[in-house]
């Protein structure tokens, strides 16, 4: 099924390098329109209280009854900390404020960008949305590792706790490959 151009209306999109460019694309040999398909950025957030950490377990596929931070796409019009905070509203009911950067997290074979904030609870209705089963808070030793899916979200969990425990946090920037932890002085 050839894609065409939305706008000059009618001319099926071409796939290729347009002229100038670095990279292959679906552009309209008629009118020049390039249409450009980025990295999605995927906002969460990572919330502790007294020690304990909030996680959500999935309640639509894929991977249902898996536990994970609560995070979804950044939608247009809104800012990554608007979209973390909604991510969080949505799935837990939860209204927080975002506090710090804590992991700016690159997956290039699925083309996105996780950007993973610390964020401190405001209030909390006890919810959650139809997305999400349950949302619970967790000790470290409580947390149910066999049933967190992302390597990524495994690995920002363990170094919370690391962190934790030395009273020093750190930003995360990188992909699975490689990646530096930052501390601010
Ligand atoms: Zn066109």
């Amino acid at each position: 099924m050839p894609k065409y151009c939305t706008n000059c209306g009618n001319s099926p999109l071409t796939r290729g390098i347009p002229d100038g460019d670095t990279h292959a694309r679906d552009y309209c040999s008629a009118c020049g329109c390039v249409v450009y398909d980025n990295p999605k950025v995927i906002a969460g957030a990572i919330i502790e209280q007294d020690g304990r950490l909030l996680l959500c377990q999935r309640g639509i596929p894929p991977r249902v009854g898996t536990w994970t931070l609560p995070a979804g796409f950044m939608e247009h019009g809104e800012s990554v900390e608007e979209a973390a905070r909604r991510e969080v509203w949505e799935e837990t009911g939860m209204d927080t404020e975002v506090t710090t950067p804590y992991s700016i997290f690159s997956v290039p074979p699925t083309n996105e960008l996780y950007i993973i904030y610390r964020a401190r609870m405001l209030a909390w209705n006890g919810t959650s949305g139809h997305e999400t089963q349950a949302v619970d808070w967790f000790l470290p030793e409580d947390i149910p590792w066999e049933l967190i899916f992302y390597p990524a979200i495994r690995q920002i969990l363990e170094r919370y706790i690391a962190e934790r425990t030395k009273g020093s946090y750190g930003i995360y920037t990188g992909s699975m490959e490689y990646g530096n932890i930052h501390f601010m002085r």
